[in-house]
């Protein structure tokens, strides 16, 4: 029996080593039991990569991923069943998780069957309040995935990991694939269902915007590095680093969020290859000799708040 009013500890360290390629980079992240991290950053900066290590779907080459305190590998059996039910991940294209031959019924439905979280008598309503508090017509469930709409695809998505009862979900991009309109709705959801089930939110997104009103503490990455980490409203305020900075400049304060980082010069470098030093120099407008040379470290320069950039020892 787990000790669920303890604390949920995700963490993650890889050292760098010579002639490996690191998607993630010597990250360090802690989501606690009942709190929403955003993890922000642009495409290949690695935030898929350790959302799908930190969810249990995907191992780490090196580093611990501890789970309310004991190394996720470690488990065995019945914890490990437990822990692998209690993360669950929710993706971009619900469409492409989403058997297209099964009816919605037994999509959200069996996995909690078989894995005793309900009964064959009880478990047509079982089936019925996953799928109405996500805010589907229980009708709905003879139906299959094709005949439903993006945002109506993902509330499937949605019932089903609910179905399992969890206490942590990774949000990868879970909204990215839809209109403006339905994206609001479906994070109003994800926000209500936090309050009534009492969730834990990894809440991944290339969209500082998307991820700005639902998050406590944000971590920024860039190529494989956390460069900044703070609570929601210091990084909205008080943002530190000049990829933040950026980040947020792009930003539409009212609607239309697309083309995000349209306004940051220069391509994003390949992952592969970073750039030496400060891997975000090429494109920084603030950059000086030390950033090409050296490697800036996270540091806390306020109360809950790092960032990984030099200029901070400029000041004195
Ligand atoms: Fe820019 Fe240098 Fe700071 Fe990197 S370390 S973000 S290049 S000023
Ligand atoms: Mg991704």
């Amino acid at each position: 029996k787990l000790d669920l009013a303890g604390k949920l500890a995700q963490k993650l360290g890889a050292p760098v080593k010579d002639e490996t390629v690191h998607a993630v980079d010597q990250v360090d992240l802690t989501v606690r039991k009942g709190e929403v991290v955003g993890l922000v950053g642009e495409s290949g900066c690695g935030k898929s990569t350790l959302g799908r290590m930190v969810a249990g779907i995907m191992p780490a080459s090196d580093g611990d991923i501890l789970w309310h305190g004991k190394r996720l590998d470690s488990l065995q059996g019945a914890e490990a069943r437990q822990a692998k039910l209690q993360t669950q991940m929710i993706f971009q294209d619900p469409y492409a998780s989403l058997n297209p031959r099964m009816k919605v019924a037994d999509i959200v439905g069996e996995a909690p069957l078989v894995h005793g979280l309900t009964k064959r008598g009880e478990w047509d309503s079982y089936v019925d309040n996953q799928l109405r508090r996500a805010g589907l017509d229980p009708s709905f469930k003879r139906r299959y995935p094709h005949q439903f709409s993006g945002g109506q695809r993902q509330r499937i998505g949605i019932a089903r990991a609910l179905a399992v009862q969890p206490e942590f979900i990774v949000c990868d991009e879970a909204v990215a694939a839809l209109d403006v309109s339905i994206q609001a709705q479906i994070l109003n959801l994800f926000m209500d269902l936090r309050r009534e089930l009492d969730l834990t939110y990894l809440f991944i997104s290339h969209d500082l915007g998307v991820v700005e009103h639902l998050s406590d503490r944000v971590v920024i990455m860039y190529l494989g590095r956390v460069v900044e980490e703070a609570s929601a409203e210091e990084v909205f305020v008080r943002a530190n680093h000049p990829y933040t900075q950026a980040l947020l400049a792009e930003v539409p304060r009212i609607e239309a969020r697309k083309k995000s980082f349209a306004g940051i010069k220069g391509e994003i470098p390949s992952p592969l290859n970073p750039p030496s030093g400060c891997h975000f120099h090429p494109r920084c407008p603030h950059a000086f000799d030390r950033c090409k040379v050296e490697k800036p470290a996270l540091k806390e320069i306020a109360p809950g708040h790092k960032s990984r950039c030099h200029l901070n020892d400029r000041v004195a």
